[in-house]
């Protein structure tokens, strides 16, 4: 039998990895212009002749390249930018895989000239197809021009594949303006088969926005500035008003470099919400500047996408500076952050930095909101406590109001007076149970179907007023399902939202969950709605009364599971006295029994 395998020649291992990093003369663009970034030219000028299939030349005035070192630069994995493998987790340049002028050079006739600022000459050197034609000294400007000439000359099948002319030119466009944007104290100039199609100064990222959208765009620009320790974000956002029916005017950077992230995105356009239509693009160039330790770049080869290392932290802090962006210049109305004590929770946050990260950002208004970690846990517990009081006088109220109809002889046996004068008060039973004395004896309660009952007849008698508190959720979650079950869900969306759940459809099965009921634990919208539709399947379809009581009992369920509350004395009391102000205070919704009675002659008994 004959050995098969055989080892891949340069050229061919060039053009395969070639296809991954050059799709087209935009790629080509990208790559010659990050080049010259990186070795720090303050001008670059971008040539372009037939849409970039004739011709994609950067000339740049940086740091320019040795005779060795421009021979160096087209073999596969050069590099200058990275020695060891940890470098990759504190990388700023644009490149450093080494692959680009290789790719560049396997598809391409390339011509490069280059000198470095103390040399007297320059080197010119022509490689076609990876093959080295010429190398020579050259007179030449301090820099690098290179020129990329009949791309895919020598793979017929990809050439044949660009687009029109319009369309590359266009894809071309596009990284331009991202690069451009994102180094705007860097001149441009980009032709186009011989005719200047930007001529852009160094400057601020305004003047940027200005030279390469418009004029216009100056009057609809709302900065966003906030640092924080983990993450700043700096940049422009649009006024409503310049909210647009087609994306494309949508930038993020993270540490200087172009991404696209729906999940980003959606972070930005859902602080616009209510102030732009559903199907309207906001205008944004935001810069996501973070410690490249926790930005992974190299996930993807044309690095469009990257990785975090806490997506909901980028989402949370994103979501929170365009809110503030919006509100400071009074175009949104107010500021809502719900849920700080959650982004308090991300691991990220709680990793330690350096003591100038701290000092730069101390000052911040995300700092102060997000940052501050006992703050935002204070905050916390305060609005805890609130919601509690609110029970409480609720609870007295409503005992005041219904003590006469009142069914049981329950509250007349309740001296919870007694009980505190006594010093016995009330006393926790592993965290589940509440024991008190009563008149007639002990009372045992249990703490969850308690909380049950006393949500189920909350949420009713919202239910029955038509108002339910929702709360946003600061990571709008999808929710999934069989095509059955989403005809079930899509039903119950009407009675759903009735009781605080923001749910739209998204997709064929599919659902976002943006909203829910105020006090609903995080993490337990999921468990909600898959009860609710496990319930709704064994339920006669038209039974829309029985429904609405299974959405009820449901919900009143899941909130129960919030023991938080009943750790403080004050708690304690206002679940008892709303318990007891309760049409149906001794069952749950679903027929659990919720306290008992030990009179004194059960104790006599019991002790003989
Ligand atoms: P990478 O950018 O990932 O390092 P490239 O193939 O794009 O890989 O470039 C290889 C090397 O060639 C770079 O690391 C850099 O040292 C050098 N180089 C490329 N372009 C330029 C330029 N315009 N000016 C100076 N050096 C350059
Ligand atoms: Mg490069």
């Amino acid at each position: 039998m004959p050995d098969v395998i055989q080892l891949l020649s340069d050229h061919i291992a060039n053009q395969i990895a070639a296809g991954e990093v050059i799709q087209r003369p935009a790629s080509a663009v990208k790559e010659l212009m990050e080049n010259a970034i990186d070795a720090g030219a303050s001008e670059i000028q971008l040539i372009i002749k037939d849409a970039g299939k004739e011709l994609v030349q950067v000339v740049d005035n940086g740091s320019g390249m040795t005779p060795t070192d421009a021979r160096m630069s087209f073999e596969r994995h050069a590099t200058s930018k990275i020695r060891d493998i940890n470098d990759l987790f504190s990388i700023r340049t644009m490149g450093f895989r080494g692959e680009a002028l290789a790719s560049i050079a396997a598809v391409a006739q390339v011509e490069m000239k280059t000198k470095k600022t103390d040399a007297d000459t320059g080197t010119r050197l022509v490689i076609e197809g990876t093959e080295v034609i010429n190398q020579e000294p050259c007179a030449t400007n301090t820099g690098t021009s290179i020129m990329v000439k009949n791309l895919f000359y020598n793979v017929p099948a990809r050439r044949h594949f660009l687009k029109s002319n319009t369309t590359e030119f266009r894809h071309i466009v596009d990284e331009f303006t991202r690069i451009a944007l994102a180094h705007p104290h860097i001149a441009f100039k980009l032709w186009h088969n011989g005719a200047e199609q930007f001529h852009l100064e160094a400057g601020n990222l305004k003047t940027r926005i200005k030279g390469l959208l418009g004029n216009s765009y100056e009057k609809n620009l709302v900065p966003v500035e906030e640092k924080t320790d983990f993450l700043n974000i700096t940049g422009f956002i649009g006024k409503p008003e310049a909210a647009t029916r087609t994306r494309g005017m949508q930038f993020f950077f993270i540490n200087d470099r172009f991404i696209r992230n729906a999940y980003l995105h959606h972070a930005v356009v859902q602080a616009y919400e209510g102030l732009i239509e559903k199907e309207a693009f906001p205008f944004y160039v935001l810069f996501l500047e973070a410690d490249p330790a926790r930005v992974d770049v190299n996930v993807h080869p044309t690095k469009q996408e990257v990785k975090f290392e806490d997506d909901r932290m980028m989402y949370a802090y994103l979501n929170a500076a365009v809110k503030h962006g919006l509100a400071k210049y009074n175009i949104a109305p107010s500021l809502d952050f719900t849920l700080n004590a959650e982004i308090q929770q991300l691991s990220s946050v709680q990793l330690p930095q350096t003591a100038t990260q701290k000092e730069q950002t101390e000052k911040g208004y995300l700092y102060n909101n997000f940052s501050g970690k006992n703050q935002a846990h204070f905050i916390d517990k305060k609005d805890g406590l609130k919601q509690w009081k609110d029970l409480y006088e609720i609870a007295n109220k409503q005992a005041a109001n219904t003590h006469q109809e009142n069914i049981v002889s329950i509250p007349s046996t309740l001296h919870s007076d007694n009980a505190s004068d006594n010093g016995q008060g009330i006393l926790s039973v592993h965290g589940s149970m509440l024991m008190t004395t009563v008149k007639s004896g002990l009372m045992l309660i249990h703490i969850r179907r308690a909380q049950e009952r006393i949500w189920y007849e909350r949420l009713l008698s919202q239910w029955n007023n038509g108002n339910t508190p929702s709360q946003q959720m600061l990571f709008p979650a999808s929710y999934e399902l069989s095509p059955q079950d989403a005809i079930l869900l899509h039903e119950a969306l009407p009675d759903l939202s009735r009781i605080g759940f923001d749910i739209s459809p998204f997709g064929q099965h599919t659902f976002v969950v943006q909203g829910v009921p105020t006090g609903l634990p995080q993490g337990e919208e999921k468990n909600v709605l898959d009860e609710v539709v496990d319930q709704l399947k064994h339920e006669s379809p038209d039974a829309i009364a029985k429904r609405s009581e299974i959405l009820l009992a449901q919900m009143a369920k899941r909130l129960s599971r919030n023991k938080e509350a009943i750790h403080h004395k004050e708690g304690q009391e206002a679940l008892i006295d709303e318990l007891f102000a309760c049409t149906q205070p001794e069952y749950t919704p679903s027929g659990k029994r919720v306290f008992t009675l030990i009179t004194h002659d059960d104790m006599d008994r019991m002790l003989g």
